[in-house]
């Protein structure tokens, strides 16, 4: 517990980590231990003496290591949306919680809040995002720092329904049968309805403007108020662009709140071959784009841009009287505890200000360019074979194909058979109704090599069924 005590040991871990990410490149992606397994391996209380760190490191091999599914084994980890926590971003992780300082107004502690409002304007910049977004532009928009997608949802929408005054329970959110569960869960939280508009594989699994426009007029009509729309950029099922120039003109007849939800999608905004698939940003009211995916962030960093802070302020602003001082009633500094569900908030501008720095925007490009290079020689490999075929347009660096000529059943064998293997890790959604193989690439330190071998373990698994 002492200053000795903690350079000795954080230089250790600080290797440990490392040796984790070499290792974890041989181990099985998917941890094997059975349910319970450490309440099993560890006492039932909490020891009654200090331990000493040697004890404690010892039974993080022993025991933790076998329970962790691989997320940074970039040669076997191809689920979800395969994120990257880039050893800069951890080293800012690190001295976030060294820092300890809990952000939630300005005089909280100056930088933590002033450090979050300069790289959220970097990173609106790298990503071409419109000027209404950032702090720096006269408007009243700008960024502030989320735990995750999800709390960016229920906080604009808790936004959007307090601009109408309406009965809660009447309200309506809109979203398409491809947007994430985590709109859903906001209305859930928020209290409103929601209505989920199913798309088509003729549009490519995106939400129209058509029937958006259809489905509110029905609600209308049985009195209901409809509040607000969440438009997808990079769904989660097969990375589809929802087209925003013509939602955007429906929210806008209807006094819409729109919410892009580019959890995934957004980082892609920085390639310039990406950009027009953006055109309409300039006309929402909020963007959300998860750093803890494609911008080399460990968890918790989701950016949240506004076009216009106010409803949010309206919303989430309580002002106790032992929050009271003298800078806030300025009204010269921004204090994000009133942007945000909880009060206390960490200083995680810091991981994304060492990433942003340690590998300049060109070394960010380079990242997301990279799995959109390993996705297009995947998808090639999968058309070229007799095994595979691909099920959805290659979009970003997600491949969607099904086993070629098999039913449903033996999708979920093939995708079973390659878990086992502990060699890949894979995950399957569902689009228009039928079953098929995702297989996310990139990651900081994946190559054609590790695609190959994925291919393999997926050949040969189906070879072998
Ligand atoms: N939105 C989209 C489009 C996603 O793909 C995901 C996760 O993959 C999420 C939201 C959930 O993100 P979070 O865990 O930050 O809430």
């Amino acid at each position: 517990t002492t200053a000795e005590d903690f350079n000795a040991w954080g230089g250790k871990l600080l290797r440990w980590i490392s040796d984790y990410r070499e290792s974890c490149r041989d181990l099985p992606v998917i941890s094997r231990v059975e349910p319970n397994y450490l309440q099993k391996a560890l006492p039932t209380s909490a020891p009654n003496s200090p331990e000493s760190y040697e004890a404690i490191m010892s039974d993080l091999d022993s025991k933790i290591l076998p329970g962790l599914t691989n997320w940074e084994a970039s040669n076997k980890f191809f689920a979800y949306f395969k994120p990257h926590a880039s050893y800069p971003a951890v080293l800012g992780e690190t001295l976030c919680a060294g820092l300890n300082v809990m952000g939630f107004d300005w005089i909280a502690s100056p930088a933590c809040t002033e450090l979050e409002v300069v790289t959220l304007d970097w990173l609106a910049q790298f990503l071409n995002l419109p000027d209404c977004f950032l702090h720096s532009s006269p408007g009243p928009g700008g960024g502030v720092i989320q735990g995750s997608a999800g709390e960016s949802a229920t906080v604009v929408l808790l936004a959007a329904a307090k601009r109408k005054d309406a009965d809660r329970s009447k309200m309506v959110v809109y979203i398409s049968d491809q947007t994430h569960a985590i709109a859903e869960k906001a209305t859930m939280i928020i209290g409103t309805q929601f209505r989920s508009i199913k798309t088509s594989p003729s549009n490519n699994l995106t939400l129209q403007a058509d029937d958006l426009e259809k489905q509110i007029k029905e609600d209308i009509k049985k009195g209901l108020t409809p509040i607000a729309v969440v438009a997808t950029t990079g769904t989660t099922s097969s990375c589809a662009f929802d087209p925003l120039p013509p939602i955007n003109a429906v929210a806008k007849k209807y006094d819409l709140w729109v919410h892009v939800d580019a959890a995934y999608g957004g980082a892609y905004a920085c390639l310039p071959e990406y950009r027009d698939k953006f055109v309409g940003l300039e006309d929402v009211d909020s963007f959300c784009v998860n750093c803890h995916k494609k911008l080399m962030c460990p968890f918790d960093i989701a950016a949240l841009y506004v076009a216009n802070r106010r409803p949010i302020l309206d919303a989430l602003s309580l002002q106790p009287e032992y929050l009271r001082n003298a800078h806030s009633e300025s009204g010269a500094v921004v204090d994000f505890e009133h942007w945000q569900m909880p009060l206390g908030r960490r200083f995680r501008s810091l991981k994304l200000w060492f990433v942003m720095r340690r590998f300049g925007t060109q070394g960010m490009r380079e990242h997301v360019k990279n799995g959109v290079n390993l996705a297009k020689y995947l998808a090639a490999k999968i058309e070229a074979s007799d095994d595979f075929e691909l099920a959805a347009p290659v979009s970003l660096s997600l491949v969607c194909f099904r086993w070629k000529g098999r039913s449903e059943e033996d999708q979920k064998k093939l995708l079973d058979a390659v878990k086992a293997t502990g060699d890949c890790f894979i995950i399957h959604t569902k689009l228009d109704g039928k079953i098929v193989i995702r297989v996310a690439c990139g990651g900081i330190e994946q190559d054609e090599e590790d695609i190959d071998y994925c291919f393999s373990v997926m050949t040969k698994s189906a070879r072998a069924l």
